[in-house]
């Protein structure tokens, strides 16, 4: 080490004399002692390293180190753990049941019942009538069954788990019969055949990956036979030559076998979008009509609620599923639980749910609407005249998201944002760094908002938002 690096070191400020200069900073008292004393140390020691590091590459090294200068530091990493990480952030992307941005939107009514439950004590698991312990689900399980037709229901902590724990009561040790054209992966880790292992059922392919026929099924029935399961396949389609078993006829066969069937819906839907230009699926309560023993769904894909898992079904099966010690494990908690009544709530009657359900209002929103919306959006940026930046509408298409309704584009309006001193991709990376991070898609360098996403809530934050990244210095 030579001497300057030396002599530079030692006027590395010591940490007691940052603690000094901290002592009456309003910043540094919010926080506690120890919490201060290590941030400084933290501070002080990189300082320490960063010469060293400087000096035997023969960098430029700082001229001095001030007391002052460490302050500032420690203060700033300080309020940098006061800052929320968690945010809320505008979806731009027009994909409505976005995975990593949260998925569903929740009602205002779920939020209302998740403060109102919450505050305070609630009677989770007590059941007010009898004095005694209850079941947290049964607060929703009667408007789940009203509205679909199922005899009982639980709730966990998300789809996966519902599948997990269904497998683990129905066919621990025992095979469970699934077409080779349904072991599906979701993303984020969910694959058929491994949750299939976790849960101890044994997992028995059948058929061909484009088509299965019920002999297939038929044929693979025997002693070691638990469950009988359909998994819906979600974010993608086969097409062409194709044949799958329809659920009414596995249905009879396990009927006629004594076999449990079980249908993984993914992305279960109360109500018939048929009649808004997507594909017809059968709703949950469709399905349920079958005799089905057990389906599994999402809380927070089209059903538009908080994430959990939904189970319904055969009062017989749902009770053994009920007692299985996993269910401990999975069980959902209130917050979500209010929600998600609160949620239920306006499936009481389709048309509540399809105007006050956000993923349903904006899959379902008529063209002419989100037309009008962008106008109104392009009419407010373009009087702001943001330096740089150029604004125009085009025609796109938006998508449903969450592993829902895969291959069904959504018509909808964009705003195309061209910056003409700012790279494109630079733009959309300062964008996600605002005070309410806005999440845009780019395409041949044009910046894309989607309107079908956008409220007009959002507006406000999207002028800030691009007024912020045109002043920005630009490099
Ligand atoms: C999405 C999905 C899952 C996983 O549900 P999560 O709620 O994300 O845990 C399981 N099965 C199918 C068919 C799905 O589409």
């Amino acid at each position: 080490m030579d001497d300057n690096t030396k002599k530079i070191l030692r006027e590395i400020p010591k940490i007691d004399e940052v603690l000094l200069f901290l002592k009456k900073d309003a910043v540094s008292n919010a926080f506690s002692k120890d919490l201060v004393v290590t941030t400084c140390r933290e501070v002080v020691d990189k300082i320490r390293r960063s010469i060293i590091v400087a000096g035997e590459k023969g960098k430029q090294l700082p001229s001095a180190i001030t007391v002052e200068g460490a302050a500032v530091e420690v203060k700033e990493r300080l309020m940098q753990l006061r800052s929320y990480k968690l945010r809320r952030v505008i979806n731009a992307t027009g994909i409505i049941l976005h995975t990593n941005l949260g998925r569903a939107p929740l009602c205002d009514e779920a939020l209302e019942r998740v403060v109102e439950v919450s505050r305070g004590y609630s009677n989770l698991e007590f059941d007010l009538v009898e004095g005694k312990r209850g079941l947290r689900y049964d607060h929703v399980k009667e408007t789940l069954c009203s509205v679909s037709g199922a005899e009982d229901a639980l709730i966990v902590n998300n789809n996966a788990a519902a599948v997990l724990l269904a497998l683990n009561t129905l066919s621990e040790d025992r095979e469970s019969i699934v077409s080779r054209g349904e072991l599906i992966e979701i993303g984020g880790e969910f694959r058929i055949p491994e949750v299939m292992e976790k849960s101890g059922a044994i997992l028995r392919e059948v058929g061909t990956t484009n088509r299965t026929h019920l002999e297939d099924y038929e044929d693979a029935i025997g002693n070691e036979t638990g469950l009988i399961m359909k998994v819906h396949t979600s974010n993608f389609r086969i097409t062409g030559f194709t044949e799958e078993v329809e659920l009414s006829q596995l249905v009879a066969l396990g009927r006629r076998e004594g076999i449990p069937v079980m249908d993984d819906l993914g992305s279960g839907c109360f109500i018939d979008l048929g009649r808004f230009g997507f594909d017809r699926e059968p709703t949950v309560q469709e399905v349920l009509q079958t005799g089905v023993d057990v389906v599994t769904f999402s809380g927070d894909k089209l059903l538009g609620g908080p994430q959990a898992g939904i189970i319904m079904g055969k009062r017989e099966i749902i009770g053994r599923i009920k007692k299985n010690p996993l269910n401990r494990a999975l069980r959902i908690d209130k917050l979500t639980l209010a929600a998600l009544e609160a949620t239920m709530q306006h499936y009481l009657n389709p048309d509540d749910a399809l105007s006050n359900i956000k993923a349903l209002r904006s899959l379902t929103e008529p063209l002419k609407e989100i037309e009008g919306r962008a106008k109104k959006l392009l009419g407010l940026l373009n009087r702001a005249s943001i330096e740089g930046l150029t604004f125009s509408l085009k025609e796109g298409k938006s998508m449903a998201g969450g592993g829902s309704l895969p291959t069904q584009e959504i018509p909808t309006v964009l705003l195309s944002v061209k910056t003409l001193n700012l790279s494109t991709n630079r733009a959309e990376e300062r964008l996600r760094g605002v005070d309410v991070p806005i999440i845009t898609r780019i395409s041949e360098d044009e910046l894309l908002f989607d309107l079908r996403t956008i409220g007009e809530d959002d507006f406000s934050f999207i002028e800030s938002g691009l007024k912020i990244i045109a002043h920005q210095d630009v490099c």
